[in-house]
């Protein structure tokens, strides 16, 4: 499957790579679109970032959200708010990558900013101090949109030996992987594991524990890096809940929460009073795990239905699972298994704040 492997590219890239910059900065502006994609643009910045400046320090910038659907032609300028700012991997010091909120002219959040509300919740509950893990599952294709290394007819043979799997014919693209995991310890993506999924093609990665509104952030960076890396190997990653129908699993963003109360003994009366309340907003919960979710959540491939909120102690077919090991201590964090690989996250870690704790202020 090497054929889809664009290696040359970066070679010949490389020696305009090492060319001196002469005191300028590239600043790469990252941005959600409207339909849970990332986009990018570059700007030169004259002064060379300092150690310590902060995300306000940088430009306000803007583009066209006529041409993503993020504004109408008419009055189509959609602000860039710098909020978070790493190094860049790929073009390395002094360059950066720079996280930005998407705010319209008249001085209101975007359609697609989940940012703004999501960091209100986690201001007004920081006491709580919580804690998120999400598990991206996500599902890599070739430039035909079939599943990486798939048979060029039919389907590979049954799951079971992709899991974790080591050798050739059971995982594909691990230098994906493996340079992903490397671009996102490079800039700082709390990212804790990587693991091959259920179906061929299918991996995840996990990013966390973060404190509040640093989930968002982190795992918005890590699909940015994830797509950006992909791109240069000519490979596709897909986010969709269940990319290929029938007997094989979906692709989710388990997201495992604690507070600081629920990391302590007697934490369990915490995370029981917890999932009481989740169980009281199903409904709303799923209106934000995301689009097409209902063809994952079947109750069937490791998954709770859709229909019904249900837990348990180390139960993968319930929509929260208490991991073993904190049934057994009294204390530690739950895992809500009901949020599709597609959501996002701001949404996510914003709605469990929400019923938990109430409104922001
Ligand atoms: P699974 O057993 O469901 O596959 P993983 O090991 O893939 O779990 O992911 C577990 C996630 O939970 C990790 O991202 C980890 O950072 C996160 N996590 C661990 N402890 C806590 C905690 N106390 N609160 C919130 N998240 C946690
Ligand atoms: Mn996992
Ligand atoms: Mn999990």
């Amino acid at each position: 499957m090497a054929e889809n492997h664009h290696v040359s590219y970066t070679e010949n890239l490389m020696k305009y790579m090492k060319l001196d910059q002469k005191g300028s900065a590239m600043a790469e502006y990252v941005w959600i679109d409207a339909v849970g994609g990332v986009r990018s643009k570059s700007r030169t910045i004259t002064s060379v970032p300092k150690e310590g400046f902060k995300p306000e320090d940088l430009p306000v910038w803007n583009f066209d959200g006529s041409s993503t659907n993020q504004a109408p032609g008419d009055n189509s300028d959609v602000y860039l708010k710098p909020v978070a700012v790493f190094p860049d991997p790929f073009r390395g010091v002094p360059n950066i990558i720079v996280l930005s909120e998407t705010w319209n002219a008249d001085g209101t959040p975007n359609k697609y900013n989940h940012r703004h509300e999501c960091a209100k919740l986690m201001e007004t509950h920081a006491a709580h101090i919580p804690w998120f893990g999400l598990e991206q599952e996500y599902t890599l294709f070739d430039m035909d949109d079939r599943p990486y290394g798939w048979p060029k007819a039919g389907y590979p043979a049954p799951q079971g030996p992709y899991y974790c799997g080591v050798g050739a014919g059971k995982v594909v693209c691990r230098d994906i992987v493996e340079a992903h995991y490397k671009a996102c310890l490079y800039t700082g993506i709390k990212i804790s594991g990587t693991n091959a999924e259920v179906m061929p093609a299918q991996w995840e990665f996990q990013v966390g524990p973060c404190d509040g509104i640093e989930m968002g952030d982190h795992l918005w960076m890590a699909r940015f890096l994830l797509h950006r890396v992909a791109e240069e190997f000519g490979v596709k990653v897909s986010l969709e809940p269940k990319p290929i129908p029938g007997d094989w699993n979906g692709a989710g963003l388990h997201s495992n929460f604690s507070t600081k109360e629920m990391r302590v003994e007697g934490g369990m009366k915490h995370i029981e009073a917890a999932i009481k309340k989740l169980e009281g907003r199903h409904k709303e919960h799923i209106a934000v795990y995301g689009e097409g979710n209902e063809q994952r959540l079947t109750g069937r491939h490791e998954t709770g239905s859709i229909e019904k909120f249900t837990y348990g102690v180390a139960d993968r077919g319930s929509s929260i699972r208490i991991p073993r090991e904190t049934a057994a201590k009294g204390y530690g964090y739950f895992e809500d298994r009901r949020p599709a690989s597609n959501a996002d996250p701001y949404q996510i870690t914003g709605i469990i704040m929400e019923t938990i704790f109430g409104a922001a202020k």
